[in-house]
């Protein structure tokens, strides 16, 4: 089951979480690898998209926001677009379009950097959108400072989050093909700076509190990618901070946690090809037999015949009853 757990460190001014993708991690690569057309991604662009997809759920549970976070990469190699959308609710999907060949054991910059042009973006679309109000979006290059490149989504979105909201955070990530995880702590922001007094002894206090973060990032970037891969949630907080005052809240799972959630359905493609018309649907059926629609984001395949085109088509009150429908 996928999971979610956050944590402080008592008396420190850090903050962290750890997230398990599995079941949820597993239903976005089945749907890929059951698309006809596109057929399963490519290893590396696996573990790219689980890496963003741990990422986006570590970030959405450190704010408070009613609304969709979603994580772009805007690819300039044989990847052109990866997505990963996470809800407030811990629903999320993922999505990356692949339109060239890619190399086994292809790296973060040959994937989405090949010419330097690749670019991140985190947009925070609210739940229910004032009139006139946009989306909040923070874009980063794919390289650090003086064009030297990122050699993983952990360093981007560590960069993205010291340029675009001040923020000090370490990150290790690692997925496969059977679960994607990540390990973030974050620097809490010192109270007080408003005031003069306050910020005197914020600044004091500062000077020790630099070294939690730092003692604790480099215990945290001394987990391993195997050891993000196999081990449970209890054992790599145990291993890693077992001499720190470290406090653990409820974790978040089942319908709670973390879970593979899209928003298309066979009655949303259903409608679609009402919306086409009688004639257009069946000159597709007649062309090719079918008619064949994949959702952009999950990759699902719906397909109607010509029995499921007639009955779309058909008034309600003609159709016989449908096997285990309430009528
Ligand atoms: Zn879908």
């Amino acid at each position: 089951m996928s999971e979610l757990h956050k944590f402080i460190f008592e008396g420190l001014p850090v903050r962290g979480a750890l997230v398990v993708l599995t079941d949820a991690w597993q239903e976005v690569l089945r749907r890929r690898a059951a698309n006809t057309q596109t057929g399963a991604y490519p290893p590396p662009v696996a573990e790219l998209l689980g890496e963003m997809a741990a990422a986006a759920v570590l970030m959405q549970s450190g704010i408070k926001f009613d609304g969709a976070l979603v994580m772009q990469i805007f690819g300039d190699g044989p990847v052109k677009l990866a997505v990963a959308e996470v809800q407030s609710d811990l629903r999320l999907r993922a999505t990356a379009s692949v339109t060239g060949a890619v190399p086994p054991g292809a790296m973060l910059a040959e994937l989405v950097n090949a010419h330097g042009q690749g670019r991140c973006a985190i947009t925070l679309d609210p739940r229910l959108r004032l009139p006139g109000q946009q989306p909040y979006q923070g874009v980063v290059p794919l390289a650090g400072p003086g064009g030297v490149a990122l050699r993983g989504v952990a360093e981007v979105i560590e960069q993205y989050m010291r340029q675009s909201e001040q923020l000090d955070t370490t990150l290790v990530l690692a997925a496969d093909g059977m679960r994607a995880a990540g390990l973030l702590l974050q620097r809490l922001p010192v109270q007080g700076q408003h005031n003069l007094a306050q910020s005197h002894v914020a600044r004091e206090e500062g000077a020790v509190d630099d070294d939690a973060f730092e003692r604790l990032s480099l215990l945290a970037r001394s987990l391993k990618r195997d050891e993000l891969l196999e081990l449970d949630a209890d054992t790599v907080l145990r291993r890693l901070f077992w001499q720190e005052p470290l406090q653990r809240f409820e974790p978040r799972q089942g319908a709670s946690g973390p879970r593979f959630a899209c928003s298309c359905s066979r009655e949303r493609v259903g409608a679609m090809l009402k919306g086409l018309g009688r004639d257009e649907a069946e000159s597709i059926l007649r062309e090719q037999g079918q008619v064949e629609v994949s959702c952009d984001f999950c990759g699902q395949q719906e397909r109607f015949d010509a029995v499921d085109v007639g009955r779309l088509f058909t008034p309600a009150a003609q159709q016989p009853p449908q096997p285990g429908s309430v009528q």
